[in-house]
């Protein structure tokens, strides 16, 4: 498969190009050349395929013919070793856990699989790679569990000071080896953009190959789709229409979902359930993009102003705002909504959900209103105790702390403070 740059001022290259770069040279996000449709017989089949078989057929044509099928099919099974349970609270709500891998949050897929194929791809060079990408929360945890002893490779994670909760501090910064965390006096846009003005930085990329991890990076992005097909595949038989209510920030698991329906799988429709950053929610109502700095919530993970993964959205739609919307709703909600609705979910469903999860839950429940025959799946993000000061003030029960959060717990925090893009540079360069 090539990939061009949305950008449209950069020539179209391969996976293994895109992967290494992350952005085209003109600063594009890479989106495919084609997207095919996968045969009738794979969805009607799906009862008989492993996840590992299911993510294999699915993202195939987006990486071949640069990584051997041998090699592809490792790399999924060693990426979705753990399990993607829907637990179902009624007739019309289900939601799917994307916590239980090592991190604990759902970036665990697309970093594990990133980290992989650019293994495979560093495997024979002698020029180290620097993987530079900025974090709201949970995915500089990720990426620095997935990439964590890769080869040739160096992971420089850039973090909000204060702004994340304790757990995700301590799984981004605790690790050591080719993993390195930087403390940014700042909000989690403050750290996208120095990342982005690295990337435009000549002096640095002619001195260093850097890529991102975050979701502009294609490796990271698309094997995200997998979660959508594996719901399918433990939903499919209560023969209602599927629509998936996905907690967003960056919009790339969103993206992930709609590339999984260009693919065929029946999605009836999507809810992009946002906290008070509702760039895209008022975009819906207004037909106007309108970027504004983020606000700090409870779902920090999605406490993003400029939502990247956005340009691609309307790309898949071929940026007809009437087409999108047909497919696409979109919510916004307080944390003294998100706050009652966790609160709800366990007093009803005796189910302990996270912010995240919480706010892709209200939005259902908002969809349901209007649809009440569909059956909506609302995503939990993440583990529930990675955000335990709310969870327990909220629900006032004490929460077990599963094994991948002990682990963590005590460790030391090593971290370099910067409050400048200087002060990345000059971190570098050293
Ligand atoms: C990253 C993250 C999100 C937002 O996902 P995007 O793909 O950036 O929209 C939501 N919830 C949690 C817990 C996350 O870590």
């Amino acid at each position: 498969m090539n990939y061009y740059s949305l950008n449209h001022k950069a020539p179209n290259t391969t996976f293994k190009n895109a992967v290494i770069k992350g952005l085209a040279p003109d600063r594009g996000l890479y989106f495919p050349e084609t997207i095919t449709p996968l045969p009738q017989f794979f969805f009607d089949n799906i009862d008989n395929l492993s996840y590992s078989e299911i993510a294999y057929k699915a993202i195939e044509q987006f990486v071949s013919p640069d990584i051997p099928k041998s090699i592809l099919k490792t790399i999924v099974e060693e990426t979705l070793s753990f399990d993607f349970p829907i637990v179902k609270l009624n007739d019309n709500i289900s939601t799917l856990e994307l916590f239980h891998g090592p991190t604990m949050a759902f970036k665990d897929v697309g970093a594990r699989f990133m980290a992989r194929c650019l293994g495979y791809f560093n495997k024979d060079n002698s020029n180290e790679v620097t993987v530079l990408v900025a974090t709201s929360g949970d995915t500089g945890g990720a990426v620095a569990n997935g990439f964590l002893g890769v080869k040739g490779v160096n992971v420089v994670i850039l973090y909000p000071s204060g702004k994340v909760s304790d757990i995700q501090e301590m799984q981004l910064t605790t690790l050591g080896q080719n993993i390195k965390a930087l403390e940014v006096d700042g909000v989690f846009d403050d750290c996208q953009d120095m990342v982005k003005q690295a990337f435009l930085d000549q002096e640095l990329t002619s001195k260093m190959q850097l890529t991102s991890a975050n979701s502009i990076n294609v490796a990271r992005w698309i094997p995200q789709l997998f979660y959508f097909m594996f719901a399918y595949k433990q939903l499919h038989k209560m023969h209602k229409e599927i629509v998936f209510s996905v907690p967003s920030g960056n919009f790339g698991n969103l993206c992930a979902g709609m590339m999984a329906q260009q693919l065929g799988l029946p999605i009836k429709h999507f809810i992009a359930s946002n906290n008070e950053n509702n760039v895209v929610t008022n975009y819906l109502k207004t037909e106007d993009y309108n970027p504004k700095p983020s606000v700090q919530t409870i779902s920090n993970a999605m406490d993003v102003g400029n939502p990247s993964n956005f340009i691609r959205i309307q790309e898949i739609y071929k940026n007809n705002f009437n087409t999108l919307k047909n497919n696409l709703s979109s919510y916004s909600f307080s944390d003294a909504e998100t706050k009652i609705a966790l609160k709800e979910i366990y007093d009803t469903y005796n189910y302990v959900a996270d912010p995240h999860g919480a706010v892709g839950y209200l939005g259902c429940k908002a969809y349901l209103k209007t649809n009440p025959n569909a059956h909506c799946v609302f995503l939990e993000t993440a583990h529930p105790t990675k955000f335990l000061d709310v969870v327990e003030e909220v629900i006032k029960e004490k929460q077990v702390l599963p094994k991948q959060i002990q682990a963590v717990m005590g460790k030391t925090k090593v971290a370099t403070k910067i409050s400048s893009y200087d002060g990345l540079k000059g971190f570098l360069f050293k």
